[in-house]
């Protein structure tokens, strides 16, 4: 009887150590293409929300054509259009640039403004005491009462494909007041810089998903700030990506 349950025990512990090789490492942030590459104009959709929504539970991205800002939170990818309202990225549209992770905070700490609120400079400060080392990525999540968002999104392009730099002068800016939501997003090391955005690269969406965007500014009323910190990048490197112009990133090529 008691060999039994041991053998048991064994079995599910073989099954688990399975599952768990074959499922690939659960802490890796999968990012497809490379900022360079985005720079460059490389705006043609090379992997399916679908599939996106397979890799992660909390990402950031753009989709086909620089077609608005992407957001997923909960695992949903939600598309932010010109016009600042957001909606649920269908399955089978196609992402060209984007990050996600299986968000599982390992830091946390509850925020609480002053006066106006803290500043983004402020709520990052905080993140970046939450994964206290500038080498490692970080994933993270603040959930709060925003007194005020700046976001931002992005035009559709055609083929053939401008540079991010000769986009972005064309982006919306939205000015969200007394918003409830979500901040999502990476900090990716100085030396993965040409992968993606060095330091914290935030998107929104509201709570009742309908608004959202890049987030250039924000003040958080209060809230709570979730950081999980990440040493593996799995790196989708689509095939016929343009070159970098001007070298790697930094400078004028901006965000996406
Ligand atoms: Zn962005």
């Amino acid at each position: 009887m008691h060999n039994r349950t041991l053998l048991k025990l064994l079995a599910v512990l073989l099954t688990g150590l399975l599952t768990w090789s074959c499922s690939g490492e659960p802490r890796a942030i999968h990012q497809t293409s490379t900022l360079d590459a985005l720079k460059a104009g490389a705006f043609g959709g090379v992997i399916t929300v679908e599939a996106l929504e397979r890799q992660g539970t909390l990402g950031l991205g753009t989709l086909d054509g620089l077609d608005g800002e992407l957001v997923q939170v909960d695992g949903v990818a939600y598309h932010v259009g010109m016009d600042g309202v957001a909606r649920a990225a269908r399955p089978g549209a196609t992402i060209p640039f984007a990050t996600t992770v299986r968000f599982a905070p390992d830091a946390s700490r509850r925020l609480q403004g002053q006066g106006l609120g803290l500043a983004l400079e402020d709520v990052c400060r905080v993140l970046d005491e939450l994964a206290p080392d500038p080498q490692r990525f970080a994933a993270a999540r603040v959930r709060g009462r925003f007194s005020t968002v700046e976001a931002r999104s992005v035009p559709r392009q055609l083929p053939p494909y401008p540079t991010l730099a000769e986009v972005l002068p064309r982006q919306a800016v939205f000015q969200l007041e007394q918003v409830v939501g979500d901040m999502v997003g990476f900090r990716f090391p100085e030396h993965a810089q040409s992968y993606g955005v060095a330091g914290w690269h935030l998107h929104f969406i509201s709570t009742d998903r309908t608004r959202g965007g890049h987030v250039l500014a924000a003040t958080l009323h209060d809230g709570i700030a979730r950081v999980m910190t990440v040493d593996r990048l799995e790196l989708y490197v689509p095939p016929d990506l343009p070159k970098a112009a001007g070298g790697s990133a930094g400078g004028a090529g901006g965000h996406p």
